[in-house]
């Protein structure tokens, strides 16, 4: 039996490089824990944001796409809203800080519970819901956010699709479960019941044609499994309800394994370890461009062929309060 326990993690096709990072680090306060090219197209960075160490459930990743005109179009078959989970008693002070940085968000009610809802710079719809789950790793030391406030890991994700019960079957076949629902407002909640962050899933219907892929929309979301056996048995339980799933793909840091649902969204299932430090250590995770064995050879071509990229460089909380001092 193929179960997963919730989200891994969320990709997503940003814009700007500098820009895309200073927003998660200095914005909501992210450690940019991974910096590397995407394997498959080496031109493109792969950026990733998450907790302290990157913990799995903490990281939102990003190819920064900066080509002219490959903007991506919202629509059926997309993720409409990643949720992070913060501390219970910290949106007042979220609504407070992104405020402070120019980013317009607004307090909504979904299933009875409030979130506040915002864009990236680059358009991906984003959310904070208030939690008393515990962290499932460790907070930034050095982040601009204080570790009280920071976020702990992806609350869920709202998925907008033209026939939301087909996917919601997928699900049912992947360790959710349909747990509840606003017919009015056209949601359906699935979770996987597991203990932690992470485990919903909220399905909307939507008449908009189907989305188109590149920047400003998410690429795929990927869900937490143990290992290898996992995977394996998770093929075939995709298998049994017509889905195509690749092979055990190595990305240095989990293994992974992809299949598109039918409602048209990109799901990945990756294994728990190695770890964002499997190549380098955990105090200098992404200050450095991290390319697999395979790449190594071609670092100097690579590195020329990159778009510029200045990472922030944020300093610990206690300076930016230092104006109340
Ligand atoms: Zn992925």
């Amino acid at each position: 039996m193929a179960e997963t326990t919730g989200i891994h993690h969320v990709t997503a096709i940003g814009g700007d490089p500098t820009r895309n990072a200073r927003f998660y680090v200095e914005t909501l306060g992210l450690r940019l824990v991974k910096r590397t090219v995407n394997h498959d197209d080496t031109g493109t960075y792969h950026l990733y944001f998450g907790d302290g160490e990157g913990t799995p459930g903490t990281n939102i990743t990003f190819f920064p796409w900066t080509d002219d005109g490959r903007q991506g179009e919202f629509g059926a078959g997309q993720t409409q809203y990643t949720a992070y989970a913060v501390p219970e008693g910290s949106l007042g002070y979220w609504a407070d800080r992104l405020a402070a940085h120019g980013v317009d968000a607004e307090r909504v009610e979904v299933l009875g519970q409030e979130r506040l809802r915002f864009s990236d710079p680059d358009g991906i719809g984003l959310e904070l819901v208030a939690t008393d789950a515990e962290r499932p790793g460790e907070p930034w030391a050095d982040s601009p956010v204080p570790a009280e406030h920071q976020l702990l890991a992806f609350a869920g994700v709202t998925l907008a699709l033209a026939d939301p019960s087909v996917t919601g079957e997928v699900l049912e076949a992947i360790g959710y479960e349909r747990v509840s629902g606003d017919t009015d407002a056209g949601i359906t909640r699935y979770d996987t019941g597991a203990d932690g962050l992470g485990t919903w899933v909220d399905l909307v219907g939507t008449d908009t044609p189907r989305g188109r892929m590149g920047v400003g929309t998410v690429h795929h979301v990927a869900f937490r499994l143990a290992d290898e056996d996992e995977q394996r048995a998770m093929q075939d339980a995709l298998d049994e309800v017509g889905m195509d799933a690749t092979e055990i793909i190595d990305r240095t840091y989990f293994r992974a394994i992809y299949a598109r649902e039918p409602g048209g969204v990109l799901f990945e299932f990756a294994t728990m370890g190695p770890g964002f430090d499997a190549d380098e250590p955990v105090e200098s995770l992404g200050e450095r461009l991290a390319l697999p064995e395979w790449l190594e050879d071609e670092r100097e071509e690579i590195e020329a062929a990159l778009p510029a990229f200045e990472a922030p460089t944020p300093g610990p909380a206690a300076n930016e309060t230092s104006a109340d001092d």
